[in-house]
């Protein structure tokens, strides 16, 4: 069964629980779909948030506001993750305004989709720039404020938590997308690399691998019935997958509930990289 495409979300409303309370988090690319959605339930769950964003001061400012109306608190901060600079900057404000930090959720990313052989150096360089590079940077900060630190028992058992938004094309070979795959494959090992690394200081790397969500960066995906009904036959559970999806998955990879859970990537997909075109005998 499908369904029929909507502006209502068609993820089951489920309550978030209050597993990070005490806990000081940092989104990055958090005034939009993913992003966005993962801010708010971490502050649902009781954690102050820093809302990242590059572009944008209405929507950053609105999500500041959804946060706090969970009792918490939020500020937004304007940085560029694909700059060591404005990254640097961030986390000593970061640090100034909270104290320290316990999650990173390392989530902006962008699409430059071209043909390979007309694929431009920029378009390569500006998708490897925010979506890997940009992991690196603000993992390397969130790392040195976490080790400078240690576990503080009291708010978690670990001493830092980072979440790596990734996606099915870490996976999946995607045509006309070699930059962003690179990209996410890229992200699949720097994960899984940093999260060896960083077992023995308690600070725990994992990866989200979302599939097709309903946000900005796909709208030509899922925006008309012809798309919506297209896209179905790559999901096995028969929807789009929502922001609060991957948000929910995000909360339990950064609270002690998972604290076992170390250099994994969680698919969130609906079963899209189950080989779905196989389903019916191959
Ligand atoms: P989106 O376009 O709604 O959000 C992307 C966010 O990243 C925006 O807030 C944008 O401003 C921010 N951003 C872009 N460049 C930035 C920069 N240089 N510095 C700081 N922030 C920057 O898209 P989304 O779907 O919410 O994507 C979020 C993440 O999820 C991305 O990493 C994307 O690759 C990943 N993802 C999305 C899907 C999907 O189906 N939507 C699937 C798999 C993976």
């Amino acid at each position: 069964m499908t369904t029929a495409p909507t502006t209502t979300s068609t993820a089951p409303p489920v309550a978030i629980p209050k597993t990070l309370v005490g806990q000081k988090a940092l989104v990055t690319g958090a005034n939009s779909g993913i992003g966005r959605a993962v801010a708010i339930a971490l502050g649902e769950a009781g954690a102050d948030v820093v809302v990242n964003y590059v572009v944008g001061d209405d929507a950053a400012n609105e999500v500041v506001a959804a946060i706090r109306s969970h009792g918490v608190n939020a500020v937004a901060c304007k940085a560029d993750v694909s700059s060591e600079e404005q990254v640097a900057a961030m986390f000593r404000e970061v640090v100034e305004r909270f104290g320290t930090l316990d999650i990173l959720v390392n989530n902006a990313g962008l699409q430059r989709d071209s043909a390979f052989q007309s694929m431009t150096l920029a378009q390569w360089n500006t998708v490897l720039g925010v979506n890997l590079t940009g992991q690196f940077l603000c993992a390397r900060e969130a790392v040195r404020e976490f080790m400078r630190r240690g576990v503080n028992p009291e708010v978690s058992c670990a001493a830092g938590k980072i979440i790596c938004m990734s996606s099915v094309h870490q996976e999946i070979p995607w045509a006309g997308h070699a930059n962003y795959a690179s990209s996410k494959g890229g992200i699949k090992l720097l994960m899984e690399s940093l999260a060896q690394e960083m077992a023995p200081h308690r600070i725990r790397v994992n990866a989200i691998a979302p599939g097709a969500i309903r946000t900005p960066i796909n709208t030509g995906a899922w925006s008309t019935p012809e798309a919506y009904k297209s896209l179905m036959t790559l999901v096995p559970y028969g929807r789009i997958g929502e922001p609060e999806d991957i948000a929910r998955a995000a909360v339990w990879l950064a609270s002690d509930l998972s604290d076992y859970v170390v250099g994994t990537t969680l698919f969130v997909d609906g079963g899209m990289t189950l080989y779905p075109g196989f389903a019916t005998g191959g």
